[in-house]
């Protein structure tokens, strides 16, 4: 969850959906490793037209992770995001 000001511009505070715990925003950058999702379902789900947004920690990504019984996958990044 994420919360903006000046006209939604800064970015001021990021909670992690899952535990609630406040992650480190300095000058409106996000110094923290995050797990940011906004999901549009499409017209073959039962979602069709709702886009899902929330921020996990990191902590909490790997829960979710240990939780799947095939891994992820894992690949290095060609560039720094
Ligand atoms: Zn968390």
């Amino acid at each position: 969850m994420r919360k903006y000001q000046d006209n939604n511009t800064q970015l001021v505070t990021v909670i992690c959906n899952r535990c609630k715990k406040e992650l480190k925003v300095e000058n409106g950058i996000l110094k923290e490793g995050c797990f940011e999702v906004s999901h549009a379902f499409g017209y073959f789900s039962e979602k069709d037209g709702q886009v899902y947004q929330f921020d996990l920690c990191e902590q909490c990504f790997d829960k979710m992770l240990t939780e799947f019984q095939v891994p992820a996958e894992v690949k290095e990044a060609k560039e720094l995001l």
